[in-house]
């Protein structure tokens, strides 16, 4: 199984004219309410991808029902617990011009405490992978105590924070990031330096680098392997990464041999990026399969 210890959250949207000014009440031309969240598009992507995916996070409630929308997308949720305080949100403006304005509120993924992570660890199996992404409380307890049990832990900083470099990075196995959360834990701007960076400090594990429509990089011991993107028109690159962390990890942890695990998760995310939105972008296995077929 994968246990991903990850974040819910209710995306609210709404289309404005314009971005809401200061001391401006501002009627919205549409609304809606999406689940979201990196922990959950990611729970969803490996789900789809047809693992045995298992979520730890934490909802209100009164939210329940996006509780139900990963059940039903086959994620066992018997680790999500109800929370007194409101679930993770996010207050998203959208102008006609797609560009957006985004209000996040941490609420109920902050409240995940190293109790809960013992708790959601104790009944694992060696061949287990533990995910987790940095959008939830009690981190470092995850990467821990995930060591410590000697499960695989594959890490996700996203979204990157300076916090992240003070986290037990010593535990991790598979760190995935893109460019940018590259950048920012290497301290370097060009890949060349952040790939050398990455090969001389971060030899205890393996790193795939998401580098948009130019593909991906894994280093892999003194390996590196490069697969490029699939040429596709994108509309939406929202959950690009997570649909690709998704099916990567599906098909690595089940030991499907890298290079092709690499070539799932570009396919996979290649189709999301095709499509409007989050979770609902991701593709399922089928949809995968006959994408590569061509
Ligand atoms: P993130 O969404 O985390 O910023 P990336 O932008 O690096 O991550 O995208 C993740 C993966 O999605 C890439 O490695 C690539 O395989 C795929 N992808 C992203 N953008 C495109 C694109 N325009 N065309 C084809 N594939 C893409």
């Amino acid at each position: 199984a994968i246990i991903n210890f990850g974040s819910i959250n209710i995306d609210h949207v709404y289309q404005v004219d314009h971005f809401v000014q200061p001391g401006e009440t501002l009627a919205s031309t549409h609304y809606q309410q999406l689940l979201g969240g990196k922990g959950a598009n990611q729970s969803i992507a490996l789900a789809q991808a047809g693992a045995d995916v298992r979520h730890v996070g934490s909802i209100h409630e009164n939210d329940a029902t996006f509780k139900q929308t990963l059940i039903k997308k086959g994620v066992d949720c018997r680790g999500v617990k109800c929370s007194e305080t409101p679930s993770g949100h996010a207050i998203i403006q959208v102008t006609p011009s797609g560009e957006n304005a985004i209000v996040l509120f941490g609420g109920a993924n902050q409240t995940i405490t190293a109790d809960t992570v013992n708790k959601a660890l104790l009944d694992t199996s060696s061949s287990d992978w533990v995910l987790t992404q940095n959008e939830t409380s009690s981190i470092a307890d995850v990467l821990r105590l995930a060591k410590e049990q000697q499960l695989k832990v594959a890490f996700n900083p996203a979204p990157m924070s300076e916090s992240v470099k003070a986290l037990p990075l010593d535990c991790i196995d598979l760190l995935i990031v893109n460019e940018t959360e590259a950048a920012a834990l290497t301290d370097k701007e060009a890949l060349d330096d952040i790939l050398n960076v990455f090969k001389e400090q971060w030899s205890h594990c393996e790193v795939i680098i998401t580098l948009g429509k130019a593909g991906v990089m894994m280093l892999r011991g003194s390996d590196t392997i490069e697969v490029e993107a699939f040429s596709v028109d994108a509309v939406d690159t929202t959950a690009a990464g997570d649909t690709f962390i998704g099916y990567f990890l599906s098909a690595y942890s089940t030991h499907t041999d890298a290079k092709r695990a690499l070539i799932r998760g570009c396919a996979a995310s290649a189709i999301a990026v095709t499509r409007e939105g989050a979770a609902q972008s991701i593709p399922t296995q089928k949809e995968v399969d006959r994408f590569l077929a061509k």
